[in-house]
């Protein structure tokens, strides 16, 4: 396999998520989130385009069973900038639809919506991820990812086309963004969406260090809860499981008081979850 490869969040001992493989139409990307857990591709945030990308991808496709999962995409977004010029996007969902795979799309972009026309004859699910509603905060989390405000209403156009859509609210800062889980979880609710993953944030020591430089305040009155009290997973760094828990359970009570379904993401916590899947893939075909 090339380009179309088995889905391996590093072996994660708490992944959750059911057989798939992960497509990235581009290496790298410009969103430049501060959280980012794919930074250890090189030159990650100039991403560029894959050479005969639609090409490899069709190759791929030959070798792998009718009727898989397909993830677009777990290591870049689907979405960048970029995609507004070359489109490898779309190219690639046009060959996905004629092989007749499953499609779980995974993104900030919100020109998403140039290919409605496919996703619409599509077996697809979209997750759009957010992270923040308020302005500063998403100014330096995720620089230049769209707007909170535009990927709520891509969600809500999503909906209204009857794509089946998940919102990722993710990850979550305690003591920052837990802060904001009723209203977050009230303008999801208002968009008709029906599932909501979510995650805590848990830093490598390089991501660590971005929250350091962009947030001090924030760092230092963490910094004893993940690295005295919390535990290592996976070469990430993870809250005690308490705080987990007790973060994600005010999520999971949100969603439940509006009539959202909800997963968490790789955090040892599946009694948490209301789903049938913790990606959103079981939305495929509602
Ligand atoms: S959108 Fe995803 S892949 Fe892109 S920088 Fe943000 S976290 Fe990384």
């Amino acid at each position: 396999m090339d380009v179309i490869r088995e889905f391996d969040p590093w072996d994660g001992e708490l992944c959750t998520c059911p057989d798939k493989y992960s497509l990235n139409p581009y290496t790298g990307c410009d969103h430049r989130c501060i959280y980012c857990y794919a930074t250890y591709i090189p030159n990650f945030f100039q991403p560029r385009r894959k050479k005969e990308l639609v090409k490899r991808v069709k190759k791929d496709l030959e070798k792998i069973p009718h009727g898989s999962l397909i993830s677009i995409s777990n290591s870049s977004d689907p979405y960048l900038k970029m995609d507004k010029k070359y489109e490898d996007t779309r190219q690639c969902l046009k060959v996905l639809i004629d092989k007749g795979v499953k499609i779980l799309m995974v993104t900030k972009g919100v020109h998403i919506k140039r290919d409605i026309d496919l996703l619409k004859k599509a077996d697809v699910a979209v997750t759009v991820s957010l992270c923040t509603l308020k302005k500063d905060l998403k100014k330096k989390l995720e620089p230049n990812a769209p707007s909170p405000e535009k990927r709520l209403e891509t969600v809500e156009f999503l909906v209204e086309e009857n794509i089946p859509v998940g919102v990722r609210f993710d990850p979550i800062f305690p003591g920052s963004t837990e802060n904001e889980i009723p209203e977050m979880v009230e303008k999801i609710s208002e968009t008709g969406v029906e599932h909501v993953i979510s995650s805590t944030f848990k830093p490598r020591r390089d991501i660590w260090k971005n929250l350091g430089l962009a947030f001090p305040d924030l760092a230092e009155d963490l910094e004893e809860l993940y690295f005295k009290k919390g535990e290592k997973i996976d070469n990430s760094y993870y809250l005690p499981r308490e705080k987990r828990a007790s973060i994600l359970k005010k999520v999971a009570r949100e969603c439940e008081k509006h009539g959202i379904f909800f997963s968490t993401c790789r955090e040892g916590l599946p009694e948490l979850t209301t789903s049938d899947s913790c990606d959103g893939s079981h939305l495929i075909g509602q």
